[in-house]
């Protein structure tokens, strides 16, 4: 086929493989002019590569430059670091992109969130720089630079002009942490000078979660640190139903990841009832990232269907008891 575009497939951990399954048929469905080539990473591989973050996996999707990626396990305590830290950083997907949009018909206690958290991706305290100073002390090292700083300030500001949004909030807990949080902030407050058309704020971390849990439609996009970010996409997923509805997108200067933001779901996995719709809607991220932009409207469309729709097809962490794969056949049925 002319002009097919490799992408790089790492079904991963946990419920990965299946809601990766569910999302390559839609895609394959759609006829997109798209190769996929499968490469492994998680925990699931720990025993056949000797690592959760095989060399030819990073070699893969440095060729491809794109990659559509399920969860992988992270072992709490010891064990090996995190493949998706490791990835991103052998990357350098620097910013980590998490829309987050009220679904028709998906009830929670708001209708109208659409607020994205831009996330830095490459320091803060997930560098991993961690030493028992003397038993019972422990010391983490948390890393904030001016360069991943203003990188990350840039992003979000350019994200907002070039999609119509209105306010960039920079979180910060500047307050406690004031030289780390402070130069991060000191970045947002330079680059957001570049940008007058875009309002700017500032909101401390903790009452950030406080403000959207009371009204979140008073925030349009979030610019965080690495950890930050990770805790308020959270967040951010439980007023939209759930971490199965949100996408995301690690992206870099010439290389995007696109996954969602939950995790393998070690408690629903292997039984086919894992919610796919986040991964699908990274993917139709992906399509869009691609310039495949009828294919894009065409599976966001699909979904959009399906959740607008009267047959109710859901997935049970939506109230419903769809399978993965009922859930999935009504996304191609609507295409
Ligand atoms: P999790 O996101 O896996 O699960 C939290 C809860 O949400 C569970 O009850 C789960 O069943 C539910 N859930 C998540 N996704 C769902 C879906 N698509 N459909 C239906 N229900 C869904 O979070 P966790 O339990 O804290 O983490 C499990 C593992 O995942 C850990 O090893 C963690 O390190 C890893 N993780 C990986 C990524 C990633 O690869 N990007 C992200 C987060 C967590």
């Amino acid at each position: 086929m002319a002009n097919t575009r490799t992408v790089t497939v790492i079904n991963g951990d946990g419920i990965g493989p299946e809601v990766s399954a569910a999302t390559i048929r839609v895609l394959e469905a759609l006829k997109v002019p798209l190769e996929f080539e499968f490469k492994d990473a998680g925990t699931e591989v720990v025993a056949k590569f000797g690592t959760n973050l095989p060399h030819e996996t990073v070699e893969a999707v440095l060729k491809s430059g794109v990659a559509l990626k399920g969860p992988t396990g992270t072992v709490v305590g010891g064990g090996l670091p995190s493949a998706n830290v490791g990835l991103r950083k052998r990357l350098d997907l620097y910013s980590s992109l998490r829309p987050v949009k009220s679904v028709p018909n998906v009830k929670t206690r708001y209708e109208n969130v659409d607020l994205v958290v831009v996330r830095e991706n490459t320091e803060d305290l997930y560098v991993g720089l961690e030493h028992i100073i003397v038993p019972g002390v422990v010391e983490a090292l948390k890393i904030i630079t001016e360069k991943a700083s203003t990188r990350i300030a840039r992003f979000a500001f350019e994200f907002a002009k070039k999609n119509g949004r209105k306010k960039v909030s920079a979180v910060h807990k500047a307050n406690i942490m004031k030289l780390s949080d402070g130069l991060f902030l000191d970045c947002c407050r330079k680059v957001g000078r570049e940008f007058p058309e875009i309002q700017y704020d500032e909101v401390i971390v903790d009452n950030l979660c406080m403000q959207l849990v009371k009204d979140p439609t008073r925030f349009d996009v979030l610019v965080t640190e690495n950890l930050y970010g990770d805790i308020v996409s959270d967040l951010c997923a439980g007023l939209v139903g759930g971490l199965g509805m949100v996408p995301g997108a690690n992206i870099g200067e010439r290389t995007a990841v696109f996954e969602a933001v939950h995790g393998t779901a070690p408690d629903i996995a292997g039984k086919g009832i894992a919610n796919p719709t986040a991964l699908m809607m990274s993917a139709v991220m992906m399509l869009e990232w691609l310039d495949l932009k009828d294919e894009a409207i065409r599976m966001q469309g699909a979904i959009q269907k399906v959740y607008g729709g009267e047959a109710k097809v859901r997935t049970g962490d939506l109230g419903g008891s769809a399978t993965t794969r009922e859930f999935t056949d009504a996304i191609i049925a609507a295409l």
